[in-house]
């Protein structure tokens, strides 16, 4: 059986995918303050979960911010390209994969095989990405995993600041006033997902957008991300590990 492996190590979450025959197998652990560390741990971890030996993986592919920390892997590619082609496997067509991760988001524009047509992304400000979210949901006393159920259903608050240092003292200035925190994080929610798709309207009207990375998870996100862009919002299965997967798929390649 052929076994290949991606390793994302993401500024936040370390994801790994191995790819054993068809099926899909993955783990996702805190990156930590140590990107190697992280890597190294969740993908021998992986391995023991699915009861193989390093030896029985025929190739490894890195991707991520921590790729280059990586000395087990066979070759190391862009986020932008794994994200693309794992999101292509998943909803097996093109379109466009809007992907919001800890300390970024992106948004591709892929064809059907998962080749990038073209993208852009922010990665210079944290507004608009999971961190932002984190810092907020540490300012409302809750988990960031929370969020969505507190929010869902609830009339989102307007949120003026888009810097995440004065968005959060907007956010203690609300709670101060009386505000219901369920409505300040469905006005956050919006906020962000508005951020997002002025980054990526300029690929929009789309048939479908394709939401990936860790703040995909948020069933509130996906709704708002659908307000903000008025298209469909689609969250594969294994959306999270979209990245890592891709990087297995590479991995595949490689070796056919
Ligand atoms: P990275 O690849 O940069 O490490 P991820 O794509 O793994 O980032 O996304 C991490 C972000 O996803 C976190 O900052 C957090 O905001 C969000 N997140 C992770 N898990 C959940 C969850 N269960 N529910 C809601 N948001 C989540």
């Amino acid at each position: 059986m052929q076994i290949t492996a991606g390793i994302d190590v993401g500024s936040v979450a370390t994801k790994v995918v191995m790819l054993v025959g068809e099926e899909i197998k993955y783990l996702i652990k805190p990156t930590g303050w140590s990107p190697r560390d992280a890597g190294v741990k969740a993908y021998d971890e992986l391995l023991e979960q699915v009861g193989c030996s390093p030896k029985d993986v025929n190739c490894r592919v890195g991707t991520g911010y921590g790729r280059v920390s990586l000395s087990f892997i066979d070759k190391a590619v862009t986020e932008i390209h794994c994200h693309a082609r794992g999101a292509a496997y998943l909803i097996g067509k093109g379109g466009l994969v809007v992907d919001i991760g800890g300390q970024d988001s992106k948004a591709i524009l892929i064809n059907q095989k998962g080749k990038v047509l073209d993208f852009t992304m922010n990665d210079k400000c944290a507004a608009g990405t999971g961190r932002f979210l984190q810092v907020i949901a540490t300012a409302l006393g809750v988990d960031v995993s929370e969020l969505a159920d507190l929010a869902v259903g609830r009339n989102p608050l307007e949120i003026n600041s888009m810097c995440t240092v004065f968005a959060e003292s907007e956010v203690i200035s609300l709670l101060a006033k009386g505000e219901d925190k369920r409505d300040i994080i469905a006005g956050i929610h919006r906020s962000v997902a508005r951020r997002v798709w002025s980054m990526a309207s300029r690929f929009g009207p789309v048939e479908q957008v394709i939401f990936t990375g860790g703040v995909a998870q948020n069933k509130d996100m996906q709704d708002k991300l659908t307000q903000a862009s008025g298209c469909p919002v689609v969250v594969p299965e294994f959306s999270q590990v979209a990245g890592a997967l891709g990087a297995a798929l590479y991995a595949r390649d490689i070796i056919s």
